[in-house]
């Protein structure tokens, strides 16, 4: 159902408020890592609104590597996060982790990240089948394009046809970055399927000098969208502080991708 062969014609997902997800237009989702806080928030969202970027990231359950890590706000950040949103008509694109999650947090939500290590957890992703809400699902730390495409499919055929999908870095023998951001993924995820294409330069690379290159180069490689992280204070960011732009960075990316995209 998600193949090219089923549906010639790409997917447009219409987010509301003039808000696309798909081919016509560059779809661009800043953020932090992590949701920390109202006053975090407000920088963030400012910086979003002076760049009219529409789409803003931000996690408040976080899978972490070790449990002593930040594990998010939880459902009392995300309250806060929609209102705060809503208020500056920016839609919010956030991970769930599990299936009892889907309904919590259901309205308060624009677009349900899968995470990474998600993406073959074959139950959450039948759960969102089930929904009638946009969900981004992000291609698995050492999953195969194919792998990608069929957790695609568990969602599309439980009868929710608004998905993204998200590279996001694979697992390699390479060291020198925190993953191999597979930019092959985008041109051959954009032929076998009419879903659109997102690319997630800041877990791609893991080391913030290189994102914006990076992120430019997903759009040269037909990218429907960049989805980064952002932060006012990145070295005091709760979690993945090393991968995320500065408000600086972050407005030259966001004028850069513009123009790289007008080339295309
Ligand atoms: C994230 O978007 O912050 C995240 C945890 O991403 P991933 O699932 O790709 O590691
Ligand atoms: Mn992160």
């Amino acid at each position: 159902l998600v193949s090219r062969k089923w549906r010639v014609r790409p997917t447009v997902l219409d987010l509301g408020d003039g808000v696309r997800i798909g081919e016509g237009s560059l779809s661009i989702a800043a953020g932090p890592c992590s949701i920390e806080s109202e006053a975090q928030m407000e920088k963030i969202m400012q910086h979003l609104v002076d760049n009219d970027v529409r789409l803003m990231r931000g996690g408040v359950f976080k899978p972490r590597s070790s449990p002593y890590s930040f594990r998010g706000l939880g459902m009392e950040g995300l309250k806060l996060f929609h209102q705060m949103a809503r208020a500056r008509g920016i839609k919010i694109v956030t991970e769930v982790m599990q299936v009892s999650q889907v309904e919590e947090m259901h309205d308060y939500v624009d677009v349900f990240q899968v995470g990474a290590r998600n993406t073959q957890n074959f139950n959450l992703l039948d759960a969102l089948g089930g929904v009638d809400k946009p969900v981004l699902i992000k291609r698995g730390i050492s999953g195969t394009i194919e792998e990608l495409l069929s957790s695609a499919e568990y969602v599309f055929s439980g009868g929710n046809e608004k998905l993204i999908l998200c590279e996001r870095g694979i697992r390699t023998f390479e060291t020198a970055s925190r993953n191999t951001l597979d930019l092959n993924a985008v041109p051959i995820l954009k032929e076998k399927t009419h879903l659109p294409v997102v690319v997630d330069p800041s877990h791609g690379i893991g080391i913030r000098d290189y994102v914006p290159t990076m992120a430019l180069a997903g759009v040269m490689a037909g990218a429907d969208g960049i989805l980064y992280e952002a932060h006012e204070k990145p070295e005091e960011a709760a979690s993945d502080g090393a991968q995320t732009l500065n408000f600086q960075e972050s407005e030259r990316l966001i004028r850069n991708l513009r123009k790289v995209y007008a080339l295309r």
